[in-house]
């Protein structure tokens, strides 16, 4: 039964309903989680709820070879040689597994992977900010830079994809993932990147929530209010019980200075921001137990560096808050 019913999953690609008897929740898979540097492993993820069958793509700085690397570990287990067929596993999930994209920003290494593997896609929506649907449209889908496999902008429009710029702060319906979603702007040293905050509705059930954040800064060195008003919300997401988790990044270990960041932060940073959220959750030991995965982290190139340790030491030596920090490796999967 459960097999026959991937197989037509797969198969049809299109109009899946739930999947029957599903408990609630989210399921998050990184195919990538690095902030730069290596091309095989830029920051994606994709999140599905436990009800549906299909997932959004967070970010796709590096696609297809974060599929394999998660086919390898096991964290596809609906698809096999046989149900792919006559696609290949990565394909599959590529192709019909994989509903549609939201894009935090247009920096290369939040959509390098999917530009580089549009020519294979089916149909899919994008979503965006609208600078980051602009950039898209006018800088890479233009046939300069890459055809214009859009449905807008210059020259003949191939159309796989279907830009979609959502107004700020409005809910809309994120395609056949059966989620939807609310855009907030985050400042990333002058260039507008965003949070995604992820709903799953369902009639007469509570919501479930899951925010995922593009790159950004702490307020204090981006001089901006953008991360105290994404606190707010998701400090009532808090005290309704409905966040389920959130992806932040941390791209330097402590030390940089203010002007190395580019709009970004450090565990030093990220535990301040974290403070101010648990101050509109509900005060001291709000945030215990929330679920916060860190990406982004830059790789080093110097003998005997590793930042990744680094970061994840200072998170937890100053984690006072009592979060469950998480470190995804590509590849790996987690339930929220
Ligand atoms: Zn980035
Ligand atoms: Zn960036």
């Amino acid at each position: 039964m459960a097999k026959a019913f991937w197989k037509a999953a797969l198969l049809l690609g299109a109009g899946l309903g739930a999947v029957p008897g599903a408990s609630a929740g989210f399921k998050v898979i990184a195919l990538g989680v690095n902030g730069g540097v290596e091309e095989g492993n830029l920051t994606s993820y994709l999140i599905r709820s436990d009800s549906q069958t299909r997932y959004l793509a967070l970010d796709a700085g590096s696609v297809l070879p974060g599929i394999s690397k998660a086919l390898e570990k096991g964290s596809f287990p609906e698809v096999t040689v046989q149900n792919a067929a006559p696609l290949t596993p990565q394909g599959a999930v590529f192709r019909n597994l994989i509903s549609g994209y939201f894009i935090s920003h247009a920096h290369l290494d939040h959509l390098a992977g999917l530009i580089i593997a549009s020519p294979q896609d089916t149909k899919k929506p994008i979503y965006g900010s609208a600078d980051t649907i602009d950039t898209l449209r006018q800088h890479y889908f233009n046939w300069r830079v890459w055809p214009n496999f859009s449905d807008s902008g210059s020259g003949q429009r191939l159309g796989t994809y279907r830009l979609n710029a959502p107004r700020p702060g409005q809910r809309f319906s994120l395609g056949l993932s059966g989620l939807d979603g609310v855009i907030y702007p985050l400042s990333h040293g002058g260039v507008t990147s965003s949070m995604l905050l992820v709903s799953s509705a369902k009639e007469n059930q509570q919501l479930e929530s899951f925010a995922y954040f593009g790159d950004t800064g702490a307020d204090k060195q981006e001089k901006s209010r953008d991360l105290n008003a994404a606190w707010r919300v998701l400090g009532d997401e808090i005290k309704q019980q409905r966040l389920k988790g959130m992806i932040i990044e941390t791209s330097y270990a402590n030390g940089m200075s203010d002007s190395q960041l580019f709009g970004h932060l450090t565990p030093a940073l990220l535990l301040g921001e974290l403070k101010n959220l648990e101050q509109v959750a509900g005060g001291a030991g709000s945030l215990k137990g929330l679920k916060v995965v860190i990406s982004h982290m830059k790789p080093s190139l110097t003998a005997g560096d590793d930042p990744r340790a680094k970061i994840i030491r200072q998170l937890e030596q100053g984690n006072s808050l009592g979060v469950n920090f998480i470190f995804m490796q590509q590849g790996d999967s987690q339930d929220f």
